[in-house]
């Protein structure tokens, strides 16, 4: 099914949370109306390698190569680089998989001869079939940097991955955020936005980080098109990962109210489980009760198709 929309839709994306939405959305808007702009603060370089997990994520999700179990990762992939490296007494925290690993070289290896990340994932997303576009927000390095507790100030992959989320977060910020420049392919693609879509991604670890970079806020408030968010939560837990476990020790509140003030002044819309329906109403924005979990490709596009049906009559 893909719906006659002349709308262009943009969604805004982390990794594995908000990649299931892109899919479904990427199966109901047609590909020259559909632009995913995906975060860069959980980049990394490993092995002399550049790593973009979040935009992996999206990029193999929309190829369809994704992991299936996992939501990152390539399907089918073996770890014979890794046990090779195990080998060498090499630390492996970091799962790369043989084929995800040729992203990562062919990035580096375009990165090194000059060309922009946002020219890298294009190419890549052209190679794998991707008609859709996926913009990196910035160009630039930003990097999600996270004070716990126990360990002092972690980067992302060190406290995700490394120490499993599980270190008591006390602030979190995005370094040279201040200095990135939005690209011109992410404000171009944002002020010809009908439709913007915050994905069910963690508010704090994937969605901010893009509204940190200067100008995209003020992209998003300047046009007269929609703004909704899909919350991430289901009776209020995250369904995976330390969305709200971060936020109740960051002191925020995970009801959809405190969503609706997390992304205060951006939102015209809100879109929650019907687990949530009896939580009190966001003054003045409105709402879509729907089942939002996401566990099959049909679940996946059916709630693409809710919330684009939705959105059209919000803007009606
Ligand atoms: P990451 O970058 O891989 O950590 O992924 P994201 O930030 O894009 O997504 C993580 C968020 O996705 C978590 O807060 C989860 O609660 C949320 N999430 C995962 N699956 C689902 C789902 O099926 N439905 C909804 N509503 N949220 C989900
Ligand atoms: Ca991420």
């Amino acid at each position: 099914m893909v719906l006659d929309t002349q709308q262009n839709v943009v969604a805004l994306a982390g990794g594995v949370g908000g990649a299931k939405l892109v899919y479904g959305l990427s199966q109901v808007v047609p590909p020259e109306r559909f632009t995913v702009i995906g975060n860069v603060a959980d980049d990394f370089d490993l092995y002399g390698l550049h790593i973009s997990p979040d935009l992996d994520t999206v990029m193999y999700t929309l190829a369809g190569v994704a992991n299936p179990a996992t939501g990152w990762g390539v399907a089918d992939d073996t770890w014979n680089m890794l046990d090779m490296l195990d080998r060498y007494g090499e630390d492996v925290w970091f799962r790369l998989g043989d084929r995800d690993v040729a992203t990562h070289v062919l990035r580096t290896m375009w990165l090194n001869e000059g060309h922009t990340l946002t020219e890298i994932t294009a190419r890549l997303l052209e190679r794998l079939g991707v008609r859709c576009q996926l913009l990196p927000v910035t160009d630039d390095p930003v990097h999600t940097l996270i004070d716990t507790l126990e360990h002092g100030t972690l980067g992302f992959q060190d406290y995700f991955v490394r120490h499993r989320w599980q270190p008591t977060v006390r602030r979190v910020w995005y370094r040279y955020a201040e200095q990135a420049c939005m690209t011109d392919a992410v404000a171009g693609a944002l002020s010809d936005a009908d439709v913007i879509i915050f994905c069910p991604s963690n508010p704090v670890l994937s969605i901010d980080p893009l509204l940190v970079v200067p100008g995209v806020r003020e992209a998003i408030t300047a046009r007269q098109g929609v703004c909704v968010a899909v919350s991430p939560f289901i009776g209020g837990k995250a369904v995976k990962g330390p969305a709200a476990k971060l936020m109740g020790e960051l002191g925020l509140d995970i009801s959809p109210c405190g969503l609706c003030q997390y992304y205060a002044g951006l939102l015209d819309g809100l879109v929650i489980d019907t687990s949530d329906q009896d939580q009190p109403p966001a003054e003045g924005i409105p709402r879509l009760v729907t089942q939002t979990l996401m566990q099959s490709s049909e679940d996946k596009i059916r709630l693409a198709g809710d919330v684009i049906d939705w959105v059209g009559r919000l803007v009606a």
